[in-house]
């Protein structure tokens, strides 16, 4: 029995948990989720402001003033960004105030440079400002104790901005689960040695292991396998020993020499489903033991990428702190009729573009075949040919999923 692509989706989701937390420095951060609601520990801004390089003034000065009509002010001084002066004005005065600059009690707005003219220590203003005109208020952002990020938000470079202009030094996030990385196949060989005719070169535990550096996670790297029970139980056992989470690319399917998913049963581990009503990637498999996840992932090239992309990343996401799965799902227009048979949620590859209507629209690319790393290297979005659905015709609207 197939289990279709959803469940198997909610199933992983179901098994995948934290594992612990932990402190980290903010540069260390990027990419990992608050384990805490965090509260605002000031005001921000922390004071009041200007917003731009120009002249502040008190507005009573300047109640009639217009483009026929200059008020004039003397200048009397000049704060930059980052000074601490308490400078005071008198009516009749004005002061030169810099962008980022504290603005000191007694000016009540800031006149844009636009609106004046300087002769000399004589400013001109040809406006009557509002109260508070190109002030950066104190507290405008939020206030101290507001609630500022929830727990389970992903530390991006703007979250990193907000917490240092916070004075924030470390932060307590959710810990990133520990993957190994086993391939195997009688053929494979690694990089740099020669091939002999009939092998081929492993690529699965590069595209893979990049997967996972794209996540910030260095794969244990479990070598290469052959297919053999032996080798495969000492490394498998090895696998789960130094994991949270396990992959083991190849051998899953049903050939006289697939002999992974028997390894895993003789090791304990508890099948949640083997095989998936998609394709690419059908003979994939999740089991657990313990709070530690397993997948066998289908040794085609593409089906291996594709499943890391749609079934095990959302797992290693929620670990490390996710708290909602949250694909980006667009439709777009079909540039080309596709067909197959039913019974498979099909994952085609494409490539997304505007038209020249600005409307946008997907291309399947060349090369689709499960073994053909080209078209999945030059698609940027996965189609969702739906199970029962047998053609998508040219132009109509169709399902895609962002590869991210
Ligand atoms: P399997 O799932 O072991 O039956 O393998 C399916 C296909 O994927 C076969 O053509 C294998 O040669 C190929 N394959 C398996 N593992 C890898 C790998 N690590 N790198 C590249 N191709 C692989
Ligand atoms: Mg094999």
């Amino acid at each position: 029995m197939l289990t279709d692509y959803n469940s198997a989706l909610r199933l992983v989701l179901k098994y995948s948990g934290g594992i612990g937390t932990e402190v980290v420095n903010i540069e260390d951060s990027l990419g990992l989720f608050l384990a805490k609601d965090l509260s605002a520990i000031s005001d921000l801004p922390r004071f009041t402001s200007s917003a731009v390089d120009s002249y502040g003034v008190k507005i009573a000065d300047l109640i009639n003033a217009n483009d026929e009509n200059p008020a004039a002010l003397k200048l009397v001084g000049e704060i930059k960004a980052g000074d601490s002066s308490k400078i005071k004005i008198h009516r009749g005065e004005c002061l030169r105030i810099l962008t980022g600059a504290p603005i000191p009690s007694g000016i009540d707005a800031v006149v844009m440079k636009e609106f004046t003219k300087k002769e000399g220590i004589t400013i001109f203003f040809y406006t009557s400002p509002k109260l508070g005109d190109n002030f950066r208020y104190k507290g405008e952002e939020f206030r101290k104790g507001k609630m500022i990020l929830p727990k389970y938000t992903q530390i991006s470079p703007s979250v990193v901005g907000l917490l240092t202009s916070l004075g924030i030094k470390k932060i307590r996030v959710f810990k990133k689960p520990r993957v190994a990385v086993l391939v195997t196949g009688n053929e494979l060989v690694e990089i740099g040695k020669k091939l002999k005719f009939g092998q081929i070169y492993d690529s699965n535990f590069y595209t893979l292991s990049s997967s996972l550096r794209q996540m910030d996670i260095d794969a244990i790297n479990l070598g290469i396998a052959k297919d053999n029970k032996a080798e495969l139980l000492k490394k498998i056992r090895l696998g789960l020993k130094k994991s949270d989470l396990l992959l083991v690319s190849g051998g899953i399917s049903v050939g006289e020499y697939d002999y992974v998913q028997g390894i895993f049963d003789k090791l304990k581990i508890k099948k949640i489903f083997w095989r998936i009503a998609i394709k690419p990637g059908k003979p994939t498999y999740f089991g657990v033991k313990g709070k530690k996840l397993i997948f066998g992932l289908p040794g085609n090239p593409v089906a291996s990428l594709l499943i890391f992309n749609q079934i095990v990343k959302p797992a290693i996401r929620k670990m490390m702190g996710e708290n909602k799965h949250q694909p980006i799902i667009l439709c777009a227009k079909l540039d080309e009729e596709l067909k197959k048979r039913s019974g498979r949620l099909e994952l085609v590859r494409g490539l997304l573009t505007a038209n020249s209507r600005n409307e946008i629209v997907v291309t399947p690319t060349k090369g689709q075949g499960s073994h053909m790393l080209s078209g999945m290297a030059d698609a940027n979005c996965l189609i969702h040919f739906p199970v029962e659905a047998l053609i998508l015709k040219k132009g109509s609207n169709v399902k895609v999923e962002l590869m991210k």
